[in-house]
């Protein structure tokens, strides 16, 4: 067969040689032992703690070593495109500080764009000339039902569903059946040749997983579509050649379509980069443990965590808890230290499923978020509130002096110990709304309604704003006696039957009106920062 003038018939016209791209697109000037890494996502708008999981990875490595991290949009399949998608992806990793050098909408060098595959086209094609011009490409003219009867055969039969061996109809056509269906006119689909045996294994050594065995590819898979636009498989290849790749850090997932790779990279002559399948991340559901599911678990989307305002570093902290098994120990070690500084390796990775837990994230959060001062707390929360928040809750930030003291008193600042109360920004928000709204429902007060009403009376008739905390408690317990509690805890627990309560019944009553919660941070503080009118405003609304 004259495989040239197949080409030719195939893919007509000029294309650049493929030694002029090797030219375009030299080896990087990088220092010795610098990782080239990219993500690589399909613009369909759903990034997820997968590509997260990924990102860091590649993202560490890359920085590391003094090499590069940069994003490709792999758009070759339309049907999941989603307008706007790229802007998601971008905002998702950078909220998590995953800074790329270059790439689709980087500031960055452009010597290796384009970065949407779809702009790549031309290369491609470029080199599916030249593998059909080598006899390792050939015209597949199989429409969709008979592939999907084919497939149903293969089914029915037990065995590997697919194109290849004896099921590569089109792959053994004349030369004269070739030209008589491109005459015809019928559309076709560009296959690779594939020379591989089942039967033979490939030894393999994943920078995860170690040494592994795959079996050799024999899949004659589509290179390029009807429409001219190869599919990934071809298309990653190229791009990371070209792009002068070093290392693939990605999902295990994509560990079943290795062989194929491997096939693509010998076949087109290329050097493979390194490749590192990280395993999937795990729930526990009752008994089982299952993948996370974009349909069961909202906390698989990126977008989860901005939304809720997870504290962008504590889930960071937790990524690599479970990225690297040497993290958590570092960390413990080096709690203010930046999380750049941990040497990152991809042979620490786990090499099978990983478990997320989202109440080890909300632990990591709360004591990530205790670290913080008040200001810093403020910038958090305002970001946040800001994006995501409701009218009234970014109207929370106009008095700055009063927010800072809130988050003073919520966060413990000043005493003994740090409180560890918030966990995200939303619950945050939602946990300080006593203090810039008033409370729209009450939890149950202990006591009787006559009872609570004695008791907010005496507390209005005696209140004193000026008074500090021990003179204000001083009343409290006053109130108390005159209601038949008693003043001093111990004198309850030594007789309890002597009285109706303690003076802990009483201080509820007025926490329960004053918040609408049973549980507060320091009582008087929180009346001193609301100031004498809402005070007695909130009592007498309760009363
Ligand atoms: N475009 C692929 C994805 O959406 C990337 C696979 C790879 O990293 O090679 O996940």
């Amino acid at each position: 067969m004259d495989y040239k003038a197949l080409a030719e018939r195939l893919l007509p016209g000029e294309y650049p040689s493929l030694a002029s791209y090797e030219e375009k697109y030299p080896p990087r000037d990088l220092p010795k032992g610098a990782q080239v890494t990219r993500l690589a996502p399909s613009p369909t708008g759903f990034i997820h703690l997968g590509n997260l999981f990924a990102a860091i990875a590649n993202e560490r490595i890359a920085h590391q070593s003094g090499g590069i991290l940069y994003l490709r949009i792999e758009d070759t399949d339309l049907k999941r495109k989603v307008e706007g998608a790229v802007e998601a992806v971008k905002n998702a990793l950078r909220y998590f500080d995953i800074k790329f050098d270059e790439g689709a909408e980087i500031d960055g060098d452009n010597t290796y764009a384009p970065w949407y595959q779809r702009q790549r086209a031309e290369i491609y094609r470029a080199f599916v000339k030249h593998l059909i011009e080598i006899g390792r490409a050939y015209p597949c003219f199989c429409t969709e039902e008979e592939l999907t009867k084919l497939r149903e055969e293969q089914t029915a039969k037990k065995e590997i569903t697919g194109y290849y061996g004896k099921y590569a109809r089109c792959r053994n056509l004349s030369e004269e059946e070739i030209y008589k269906n491109l005459d015809a006119g019928k559309p076709f689909v560009i296959r690779l040749k594939s020379m591989g045996n089942p039967e033979n294994k490939i030894k393999f050594r994943d920078a995860i997983k170690g040494e592994i065995t795959v079996t050799e590819n024999d899949q004659d898979v589509v290179i390029l579509k009807s429409d001219g636009i190869p599919t990934y498989h071809f298309a990653h290849a190229i791009d990371d050649h070209l792009m002068r790749t070093t290392l693939v850090i990605r999902g295990e997932e994509w560990l079943a379509s290795l062989p194929i790779h491997i096939e693509l990279f010998d076949v087109l002559g290329f050097e493979r980069p390194r490749y590192g399948h990280n395993c999937s991340l795990m729930k526990q559901d009752g008994d089982t443990r299952r993948k996370l599911s974009k349909r069961k678990d909202p906390e698989l989307s990126l977008e989860f965590y901005r939304k809720e305002g997870y504290y962008a570093r504590a889930v960071k902290v937790y990524m690599l808890t479970l990225l690297n098994s040497n993290f958590e120990e570092w960390y413990l070690k080096n709690p203010e230290k930046p999380l750049e500084e941990f040497k990152f390796t991809a042979e620490k990775m786990s090499k099978s499923g990983t478990l997320f837990d989202i109440d080890k994230l909300n632990d990591i959060s709360k004591n990530e978020l205790s670290k913080l001062s008040a200001e810093e707390m403020f910038d958090f929360l305002k970001t946040w509130a800001d994006e995501f928040g409701t009218e009234a809750q970014k109207g929370y930030f106009e008095d700055r002096e009063k927010m800072l003291k809130v988050l003073t008193l919520c966060m413990g600042i000043g005493g003994k110990k740090r409180r560890k109360d918030f966990t995200t920004a939303s619950q945050a928000m939602d946990f300080i709304k006593y203090f810039f709204e008033r409370p729209a429902s009450y939890e149950d007060y202990r006591v009787e309604k006559e009872t609570k009403k004695a008791i907010l009376e005496g507390f209005l008739a005696k209140y004193d704003p000026a008074d500090d905390s021990q003179a204000w408690f001083a009343k409290i317990k006053e109130i108390a006696a005159e209601h038949g509690f008693a003043a001093e805890m111990k004198d309850y627990k030594a007789s309890p039957e002597a009285y109706r309560g303690s003076v802990a019944d009483v201080a509820e009553v007025l926490r329960i009106a004053t918040t609408g919660k049973a549980n507060t941070p320091d009582l008087w503080t929180i009346q001193q920062i609301l100031g004498e009118e809402e005070t007695k405003a909130r009592i007498g609304a309760a009363m």
